[in-house]
């Protein structure tokens, strides 16, 4: 296929991107292992919740008819007949006349209609004294009134949090099944890189981008592999994504990917006989973006410069993972909000522009400081941010107060919902 000789705009890429990816499999995991996984069945309720009539509150449960005229003038009077505490089951039914003493949680006696809570009564002996009336139904929580028997509880799709855990639980469900994290391969290329725990050398710098980018791809879900580091030279260029498609279910690189001599991931890529898609994507950061298939295996070139390459993860890798672990187109995109520029905000308007920026909630809604530095290698600023402004192709200046739309920087699976 021919590559692309202009690049292509945004939304057109991640629709080349996602239409190569396909979900997953499943495993099984226990619920201890489940938070942030993505669940990958329906879950019907086996069983009505809660499983029994129970009480709400310590107190006594009565015949709510026996109390209909109970007043302080003419209080009602009760015998207790039994004691039920949780996890216990009541020795009789209840009959007129009686009261049981019953504690939160406890199966409510057959024939009782509602509970007086302890507070509300006085004892003496075996007797208790109502001065008010107990309606129908007061404190008791009915047997299926959280879910009944056979309704569908969560769907495929749900990134699982410790609700649904403690709603599986409570279905004795130890196990759930679950989407597998894919596997990202991490290549990072470039003669001069040395690793974290190397001491500083000249002209070398920290090959940063692999941790940053295993972060990302376990904020989305899924499980980084990182390669050793790889130089400019095709032979390990080509070796390394060899393994990389062997091993893994995507690959990521970082750098190579341009347009310099020592750019050598795109020949590279070809020897090995990717099926490439798309190459270089109308944006700023980033641009020069490689996509294909390699030996079935989706293939993402990101621009080596720090900040490009986690735009890029954000804008294409993200939502590729999120398809794969079978989540909701809604939530494979940045969620996006509407914000006010903080303080005017001035760009080249060349490309399609997004600006690393600190998102404030006011009294007035969302409010976007766009952080100094936005060099594409200026990896501090993309600190603290939480999104990215979206300026379009030909927008120079961007006026305080304006309104302009900020692409958040969720982490794909987590305990929250959605924004
Ligand atoms: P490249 O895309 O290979 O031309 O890389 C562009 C720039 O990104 C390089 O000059 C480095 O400053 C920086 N860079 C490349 N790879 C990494 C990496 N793995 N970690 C941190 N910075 C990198
Ligand atoms: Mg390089």
């Amino acid at each position: 296929m021919e590559l692309n000789d202009q690049p292509l705009a945004v939304h057109e890429a991640q629709a080349l991107s996602l239409a190569w990816i396909a979900p997953v499999g499943v495993e099984r995991v226990s619920l201890f292992e489940a938070v942030g996984r993505i669940l990958a069945e329906t879950v019907h309720a086996p069983h009505d919740l809660p499983p029994f009539d129970n009480s709400a509150m310590d107190g006594y449960a009565v015949v709510a008819a026996d109390t209909a005229g109970a007043s302080e003038a003419s209080p009602v009077r009760l015998e207790v007949s039994e004691q039920v505490t949780a996890g216990q089951l009541p020795q009789q039914a209840m009959s007129s006349g009686q009261a049981v003493r019953i504690m939160t949680g406890a199966p409510l006696p057959e024939g009782a209609s509602g509970v007086v809570i302890q507070e509300q009564v006085r004892r003496e002996g075996n007797t208790i004294w109502l001065t008010r009336p107990v309606r129908e139904g007061d404190h008791i929580r009915r047997r299926g009134e959280d879910i009944r028997a056979g309704q569908a509880v969560m769907s495929a799709g749900e990134c699982l949090t410790a609700a649904h855990i403690g709603v599986l639980a409570a279905f004795h469900r130890a196990f759930v099944t679950v989407r597998r994290r894919p596997v990202v391969a991490i290549v990072a290329t470039g003669d001069e890189l040395i690793e974290v725990d190397e001491p500083p050398a000249p002209g070398k710098i920290v090959n940063s981008n692999a941790y940053a980018l295993a972060a990302l791809v376990r904020a989305a879900g899924a499980q980084p592999l990182v390669l050793p580091l790889v130089r400019d030279n095709v032979a390990q260029v080509e070796a390394a994504f060899a393994e990389a498609a062997a091993t893994a279910d995507v690959v990521v690189s970082s750098g190579g990917v341009s347009v310099g001599e020592h750019d050598l991931v795109k020949p590279a890529l070809e020897r090995l006989g990717l099926e490439a898609r798309f190459w270089r994507v109308w944006m700023k950061p980033g641009k020069p973006l490689l996509f294909g298939r390699l030996r079935g295996r989706p293939c993402f070139g990101l621009p080596g410069n720090p900040v490009s390459g986690m735009v890029c993860f954000h804008l294409f890798v993200r939502p590729a993972l999120g398809k794969m672990l079978g989540l909701p187109e809604t939530r494979w995109r940045l969620p996006e909000v509407s914000a006010r520029l903080a303080h005017e905000v001035r760009t080249k308007g060349d490309r399609p522009t997004y600006l690393r920026a600190r998102l404030v909630w006011t009294e007035t809604g969302w409010q976007a400081e766009v952080l100094p530095g936005q060099g594409s290698g200026m990896l501090t600023s993309m600190l603290g941010a939480q999104g990215l402004v979206f300026f379009p192709e030909g927008k120079r200046v961007g006026q305080a107060g304006e309104v302009v739309p900020v692409l958040c920087l969720t982490s794909l699976v987590g305990d929250w919902p959605g924004l």
